[in-house]
């Protein structure tokens, strides 16, 4: 392929490469962190009545009817609230608009893999802080003097949570930094940073409506923070595409707000599956580690990991192995129904024998 009409970062670039989403046939899907489960029927109900007139019409560029329905959801004000198309877009800005600084951001040697491509792409200098012999992020192994920080919570793909006194402790120890905050999959188990938007100027957090609202699909991410930091996004977005989110994911979004039960109700039972096929997989000499999100990270003492992932996939069940330091002997396997994690570790009992 010629490349001769490419502008000169083009080169540089190594893409993120996204879970595989197979067209061919039809998998056991537990490799991409997606729901089990159908988006809220409000959401469906919204869908059924939405007026196809009003797709002649651009969208409301500010989506103020979401992002009212959203900070009143967290207890903020509009101005503290952000939305985009997925959480990949709102953190794509995020690094453009707040960590585009002259000393090196930071983030965890394990961590979410789009944050070195959006690095490389808006040329910010990073350092990586190991996480601990368990995989744990300490805190204080962040030194002052940086860029800013990034940090998913719950980790990914480890899967574990910090507690919130600990983002705290980040947040005090870093005013002059922003942090920004990952929360993708933080209904899992683990507590928001919402709650320390009022005490930190510095504080981003970012969640999405892919995970725990069951809505991948439809694209649409969110940050929450301080005015400053929104209008940062803002100005970002305005600048970018002034339309993210489209006239059928503003009212999907905001009927899956409205069904309260059902959200608790879909993640409560992904949290008790999580459980569940921790337990399976322990009993089949897996380790694993301890997850608060919809993921579990294993490892099994027997058998190779990239091997595993192979047989898996080869008899229709797709989970994600990742080629990289520290983590190449692990599976990160998403939490499905029950009906599907049984199916899971009666192949996996069926390949170690
Ligand atoms: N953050 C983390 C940690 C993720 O794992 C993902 C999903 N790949 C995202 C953000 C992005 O999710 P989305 O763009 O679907 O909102």
């Amino acid at each position: 392929m010629s490349n001769r009409f490419w502008s000169p970062i083009v080169n540089e670039l190594d893409p993120y490469v996204p879970g595989e989403q197979p067209q061919d046939q039809q998998y056991i899907k537990l490799n991409t962190n997606e729901s089990p489960y159908p988006p809220a029927p409000a959401v469906a109900a919204a869908l059924a009545s939405f007026d196809c007139e009003q797709l002649r019409r651009y969208p409301d560029p500010e989506s103020l009817e979401l992002r009212d329905a959203l900070a009143e959801y967290h207890g903020l004000a509009r101005a503290q609230v952000f939305v985009g198309n997925g959480s990949d877009e709102v953190l794509a800005h995020a690094f453009q608009a707040l960590l585009q600084k002259s000393s090196p951001i930071l983030y965890p040697d394990i961590s979410y893999s789009f944050y070195p491509v959006y690095c490389a792409l808006y040329r910010i200098e990073y350092a990586t802080v190991p996480l601990d012999a368990e995989f744990r992020i300490d805190v204080d192994a962040y030194r002052p003097g940086n860029g800013g920080i990034i940090i998913a919570n719950p980790n990914a793909p480890t899967g574990i949570a910090l507690p919130l006194a600990a983002i705290r402790r980040l947040l005090a120890n870093h005013r002059d930094s922003v942090v920004i905050i990952d929360e993708a999959y933080v209904d899992f188990g683990a507590e928001s940073a919402t709650s320390l938007i009022e005490d930190f100027d510095n504080l981003l957090v970012v969640q999405t409506f892919s995970k725990s609202r069951n809505l991948a699909g439809l694209r649409l991410g969110a940050a929450f923070g301080q005015a400053p930091l929104i209008e940062a996004l803002q100005r970002i977005k305005n600048s970018f595409n002034s339309y993210p989110v489209d006239s059928l994911a503003g009212a999907c979004a905001l009927a899956s707000i409205a069904d309260e039960d059902y959200f608790q109700k879909c993640r409560q039972r992904i949290i008790a599956s999580r459980e569940r096929l921790a337990d399976g997989l322990t009993a089949l000499d897996f380790e694993t580690l301890p997850s608060n999100s919809n993921f579990l990270l294993a490892s099994h003492a027997g058998r190779p990991a990239q091997a595993l992932y192979l047989e898996l996939k080869n008899i229709g069940i797709l989970v994600r192995h990742f080629n990289k330091p520290r983590i190449d002997n692990w599976l990160r396997i998403t939490v499905g129904s029950d009906a599907e994690c049984d199916r899971l570790l009666e192949a996996l009992r069926q390949i170690l024998g």
